[in-house]
């Protein structure tokens, strides 16, 4: 499946452009990584949702492409700025991304995107996501958390395979010792799959179990604001299911990580 190794552009290491690097970076599988980009320079602020556009220079193109942060602002400065990537096995920008060896230069340009939490929001918020579609509401929860200023979050993310459910354990403990008041739903779309052997958690599509999720957690459209990220069908999906069950347009907002009507790996 990764395809990486087909990949046989040479990756400048150093440019002009260049004005980060790879500082770390942590391998959850063969195609799901965490990756921190720091500025050589002073960080630029963001606020949490919001994406950065990273790239390297490869056979002499600047291949770059956009990515939420999932660190809160405060790390920008010592650790740099995370991201939550799934490697796409085509030889675009992940294939480059997944060369890349730590102190690696690169461009990193930034901050962009309206998809931020509303200031002093007392409703309850419903996070969906799917697959790496939950990094923003890692760096929303952080960043609230910091300041003191938790929201009731119900954190639902959808995946094919339990072992795809990243930030998992992360999640498990804010919620197991109420550090955030959270309610972690996370869900498999293939439970007779032998990867995912042993689950017992909830079972389907993200759209197939919203319904069911804000229903017995007491989500009632009037008190609920309601953040989808990821997969565009999803997104459509999960808002039209929504607005069938009464949440008005303007309690849903959505980030689209690529254009509907694409499969989420391209043929
Ligand atoms: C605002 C914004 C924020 C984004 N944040 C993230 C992020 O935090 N993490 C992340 O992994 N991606 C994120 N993306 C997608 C990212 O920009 C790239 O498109 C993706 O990493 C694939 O890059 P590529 O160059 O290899 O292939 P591309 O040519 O960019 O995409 C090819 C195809 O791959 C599929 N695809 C793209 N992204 C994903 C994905 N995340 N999961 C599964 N299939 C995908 C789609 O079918 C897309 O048409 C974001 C996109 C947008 C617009």
């Amino acid at each position: 499946m990764s395809g990486h190794h087909v990949d046989e552009r040479e990756i400048s290491l150093e440019s002009d452009v260049y004005n980060a690097r790879l500082v770390r970076r942590v391998d959850e599988s063969d195609e799901l990584g965490y990756f921190w980009v720091k500025f050589d320079g002073e960080p630029t602020p963001f606020e949490p949702g919001q994406y950065m556009t990273i790239g390297v220079y490869a056979d002499g193109k600047l291949v770059q492409r956009p990515y939420s942060v999932a660190s809160a602002p405060h790390d920008a400065g010592t650790d740099g700025y995370e991201f939550y990537v799934r490697l796409v096995p085509v030889p675009r920008f992940t294939t480059l991304l997944w060369r890349l060896p730590v102190g690696h230069g690169m461009r990193m340009i930034g901050p962009k995107g309206k998809f931020i939490l509303e200031p002093d929001d007392e409703r309850n918020h419903l996070f969906v996501s799917t697959g790496t579609g939950i990094a923003p509401f890692i760096s929303m929860i952080r960043q609230t958390m910091a300041e003191g200023r938790p929201r009731k979050t119900v954190m639902l993310h959808a995946c094919s395979f339990a072992d795809e459910l990243g930030y998992r354990e992360i999640l498990e403990g804010w919620e197991r010792d109420g550090t955030y008041p959270l309610q972690y739903v996370p869900t498999v779309s293939r439970p007779t799959d032998p990867r995912n052997a042993g689950w017992t958690g909830r079972v389907g599509r993200a759209e197939a179990v919203v319904g069911a999720v804000c229903k017995d957690l007491g989500l009632r459209p009037d008190r609920t604001v309601v953040y989808i990220c990821g997969n565009p069908e999803m997104i459509l999906n999960v808002e039209r299911d929504l607005m069938d069950r009464g949440f008005p347009e303007f309690h849903v907002k959505k980030e689209l990580y690529w254009p509907k009507g694409k499969p989420s790996v391209p043929a």
